[in-house]
């Protein structure tokens, strides 16, 4: 896609720091670096987000996800790595290509913050909800 950032990294056109490439994915270094070694998986084929992509596509991508995040344990001191997607501008999503997040971490006060707030669970609410989606066309 011709406006797409991404699809102009994979083409050449705009320089990456490149880590990872096969027939298929490209990962790159995130230009932000959130956390050392902060990696973006992108196909080679345009999707807007995930939720858009077939299963063969997203099976794809995320085949090389585990082989990338090794790469990046073994190459760095991480002890662990978050790994995000976001899909749309509400879940924070700013590049509208599919991307994988691999945030290697290194301790507690590391620069990357997430958090997520539990809420006591509503048991017959939750169950109600589950068979709604269960019954729900993709
Ligand atoms: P999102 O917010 O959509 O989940 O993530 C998009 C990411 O793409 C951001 O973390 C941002 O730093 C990164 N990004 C945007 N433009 C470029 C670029 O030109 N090169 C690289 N390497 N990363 C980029
Ligand atoms: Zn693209």
């Amino acid at each position: 896609m011709k406006d797409c950032i991404f699809c102009q990294i994979i083409a050449g056109d705009i320089p990456a720091a490149k880590v990872y490439e096969d027939d298929q994915v490209l990962a790159f270094l995130d230009i932000t670096q959130v956390t050392p070694g902060h990696t973006l998986v992108v196909p080679k084929v345009h999707a807007r987000n995930l939720i858009e992509m077939s299963p063969e596509a997203s099976s794809s991508l995320f085949a090389s996800v585990p082989r990338v995040a090794r790469k990046i344990m073994n190459a760095t001191d991480a002890i662990g790595m978050n790994i995000v997607n976001n899909n749309e501008e509400i879940a924070g999503q700013t590049v509208f290509h599919t991307h994988v997040h691999l945030l290697p971490r290194f301790g507690e006060d590391d620069e990357f913050g997430m958090q997520f707030t539990a809420h006591e669970p509503d048991f017959p609410a939750m169950n109600e909800l589950a068979a709604r989606i269960a019954a729900t066309d993709e």
